[in-house]
């Protein structure tokens, strides 16, 4: 039996690290699934009430398949490298990227709620480039000093797995800027592990003195619990506006219907789709990749199918482009 963790970090700590508890859980034999001998660099980690949302006993399931190490990620796929999108030329200083016009990136942590195997940024090197202590005071200068700024974006990792003090200064230290209107929180956490929306947190959300935008990132209707309808309707409350980004996934949701799902989902959840994301080519996750052809087609039947509002923009990253390159 499940017993609710009292509070999200214990909800965090009581997280899945192990494939064979993962497995156990879910009723599946770790024969039947194509997993690597070793355990990877880049460990398993999945929230309890993630997990929950998995169909026993399917080892296709489609959240599974997100967060289970398989052996593939061992093959070597051409054109496939440690820094797909061009991050690592973008960085303006330590925990800064500066990538698009009006809009910077910060590496507010490298940690995040749950891994998932098909991450862009799992082999980012967080250790040297995240923000932290006097890097803050350099990242407020250097958005100070520029004018064209109107946006912060915190990102990581899952900036939500910072503590609310860190948190909140954070946010603060950036609104407070008088050209900055918005802060946008890039984040998987409200769908992986909702108890981290508490009370404490929202209060700080509608202190801001700027806009606040959540992207939130579930990729399959199916993650889309009860538990995270309530905090979303509680982040709206608080003036939030929220978007979700997906990435394409092989065998979780390159179908039309399933992609139809997720948008009608989200919207009953008062999120709009925002980005449909090509595959990013970062080491260990060819086996994930949807043919461009194949994307496009999906998101025809998309556009035939929904409200133009639905549909999310289908992207993709290149290095040195001055935006995500849309898909059409
Ligand atoms: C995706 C991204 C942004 C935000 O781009 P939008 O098109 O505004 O969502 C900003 N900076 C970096 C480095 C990004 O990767
Ligand atoms: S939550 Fe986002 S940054 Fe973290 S592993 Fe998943 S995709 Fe990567």
């Amino acid at each position: 039996m499940n017993t609710p963790s009292a509070t999200w970090q214990q909800a965090l700590a009581d997280a899945f690290d192990s494939v064979a508890d993962l497995c156990a859980y879910l009723q599946l034999s770790p024969a039947d699934l194509n997993l690597p001998e070793h355990a990877s660099a880049f460990p398993l980690r999945v929230p309890r009430d993630f997990a929950a949302r998995m169909q026993a006993g399917n080892p296709d399931d489609p959240l599974l398949r997100q967060v289970l190490p398989d052996l593939a990620e061992l093959n070597d796929y051409p054109g496939y490298n440690d820094d797909p999108v061009g991050d690592l030329q973008a960085v303006a200083q330590t925990g800064v990227i500066h990538k698009y016009h009006g809009r910077i990136l910060l590496i507010a942590t490298g940690a995040c709620a749950v891994h998932c195997r098909y991450c862009f940024r799992r082999n980012f090197p967080y250790a040297e480039l995240q923000l932290s202590g006097q890097k803050v005071d350099s990242a407020v200068a250097y958005v100070e000093q520029r004018q064209e700024i109107s946006e912060v974006i915190l990102s990581g990792g899952d900036p939500l797995l910072l503590s609310d003090t860190k948190l909140e200064q954070l946010m603060r230290r950036f609104a407070e800027i008088s050209h900055i209107k918005r802060i946008r929180i890039h984040t998987r956490t409200p769908v992986v592990l909702p108890q981290r929306i508490t009370g404490e947190l929202l209060k700080a959300f509608s202190k801001l003195s700027a806009q606040l935008v959540m992207v939130l990132h579930a990729n399959h209707a199916q993650e889309l619990s009860d538990s995270v309808k309530h905090i979303c309707s509680e982040l709206r409350h608080c003036g939030v506006t929220l978007l979700n980004q997906s990435v394409l996934l092989k065998g979780i949701n390159d179908d039309g219907e399933r992609l139809c799902e997720l948008s009608e989902r989200l919207f009953s959840f008062n999120i709009l789709p925002y980005y449909l994301h090509l595959l990013d080519r970062a080491s260990g996750v060819g086996h994930f990749e949807v043919s461009e052809a194949k994307a496009r087609a999906l998101h025809q039947h998309l556009q035939r199918h929904l409200p133009g509002y639905l549909v999310p923009k289908l992207v993709m990253e290149q290095a040195g482009a001055a935006y995500k390159i849309p898909i059409c």
